[in-house]
């Protein structure tokens, strides 16, 4: 039986795109550890899709590092932020490669003069923060880390559990320090310069295990958000739901279920906060799976589902990703992690409506696959040359509903020749 082998990331070509102003805000969600097993467990507890689900856009991405294998955070958090996929313990730096600082995303808006900022459950020094406001070869460098933050070109914004963070040297830094839910909110409007809300000495807690004095991720979305946005002005923000991660390492349904109706409702304050706005892209993504959650039986809103884990540890299964506002239907054509980093830095840029593969004359018979929006006719075409005035239809498919499409493609015959999927521009 012949391999299909999906051509999504492979040798893609783009078509000339026009010029759109970029937006003015661009904020991503991760949700570390949250495959789809995790979304469908909060999915069965709540009786309905989440609200990012129902997004415009949505792709499924590998997660894999530099070399293949299992995802750790470092690595998948720094294909996100620079576009590379790098070994897996590895901060935002060229390695395998020549051990240079890889560009982060966030860095990218600092350039041009964005504020920037970094909110987690987890604590701030983590691996997923780390990469994209800092650079280390291990993520056990949390001195160099810390480094980079308080440098004065580091982020505007800190919002976090504060292990090995110590509150005084961050305030010595320039920081505005705050260490409880109301002083976060006085601060986020005060007009200080920079904000670091450093939130006990650990994680944040669980949601299952209360919040006391300490914000809610909503709450810190919310802070951030007015902290960033005040005044009108453009700005990078991520937000991690962290311990999605660390719930499942523990096999519990119950806090990962909790830990993720938590992520959707800090999800639901940017949306509320985008408004009416057209210039804002949210993207929603997850960095890896972890423990190899699968709903066994849905047990009913507001019960637990009953599941099945297969690993106390992170899975390569590949994570779905959501997309709405300026540029989020470039995310249609992501086939791995790295490529989320192209929508977060060139959001100017939608994408092609026609995106070109070539395909290697005396390979295996291939497919083209496509994330398709209900109800559009997709037209599959070929041509000789990338170039061609003329392309001929060689298949048409129909969505049905928002979904993968797969057309299959015929054997190549010894000419190389180029594919691509035309459709309404979304
Ligand atoms: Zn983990």
């Amino acid at each position: 039986m012949t391999t299909l082998r999906h051509l999504a990331a492979a040798a893609l070509l783009a078509g000339a795109a026009p010029a759109a102003p970029p937006p003015h805000a661009v904020i991503l969600f991760i949700g570390d550890g949250m495959g789809t097993g995790q979304v469908a467990a909060a999915r069965a507890y709540l009786g309905r899709p989440l609200h990012f689900e129902e997004f415009p856009f949505a792709a499924v991405v590998a997660t894999e590092p530099a070399g293949g294998g299992i995802p750790e955070s470092p690595a998948a958090a720094t294909a996100i932020a620079t576009g590379r996929r790098v070994n897996n313990t590895v901060v935002a730096r060229a390695i395998p490669g020549d051990g240079s600082d890889l560009p982060t995303a966030l860095e990218f808006h600092r350039d041009r003069g964005r504020r920037t900022g970094l909110v987690t459950t987890s604590y701030l020094l983590d691996a997923t923060p780390a990469a994209f406001g800092a650079h280390a070869n291990t993520r056990s460098d949390y001195a160099g880390i810390a480094a980079h933050y308080l440098a004065t070109n580091g982020p505007d914004l800190l919002l976090g559990g504060g292990l090995l963070l110590d509150p005084t040297t961050v305030a010595a830094a320039g920081f505005t320090v705050v260490t409880d839910r109301d002083s976060m909110a006085v601060a986020a409007t005060s007009g200080v310069a920079r904000l670091a809300g450093v939130f006990g000495a650990s994680t944040m807690p669980y949601e299952v295990d209360g919040y006391g004095s300490l914000p809610h991720l909503r709450e810190m979305t919310d802070a951030a958000l007015r902290f960033l946005g005040r005044g009108d002005a453009p700005f990078f923000l991520m937000v991690e739901g962290g311990k999605i991660d660390l719930a499942c390492h523990g096999q519990s349904i119950l806090y990962c279920t909790h830990e993720m109706l938590e992520f959707e409702r800090a999800v639901d304050v940017a949306v509320a906060w985008a408004g009416g706005r057209t210039n804002v892209l949210i993207l929603v993504a997850a960095d890896h799976e972890t423990g190899g959650l699968q709903i066994v039986a849905d047990n009913g809103p507001g019960a637990l589902p009953t599941v099945s884990w297969s690993s106390t540890y992170h899975t390569a299964d590949r994570i779905r990703v959501h997309a709405a506002g300026a540029g989020a239907n470039r995310i249609v054509w992501s086939d791995h992690l790295a490529d989320l980093h192209g929508i977060l830095v060139e959001p100017a840029f939608p994408p092609p409506a026609v995106r070109a593969l070539q395909a290697p004359a005396g390979g295996d018979a291939m497919a083209l696959s496509w994330t398709a929006l209900s109800g559009r006719v997709y037209r599959v075409e070929s041509a000789p040359d990338p170039g061609a005035a003329t392309w001929t239809e060689v298949g048409a498919v129909t969505s049905a509903v928002n979904e993968m499409l797969s057309h299959p493609l015929p054997a190549p015959d010894g000419a190389p020749r180029f594919y691509r999927v035309t459709g309404d521009p979304p």
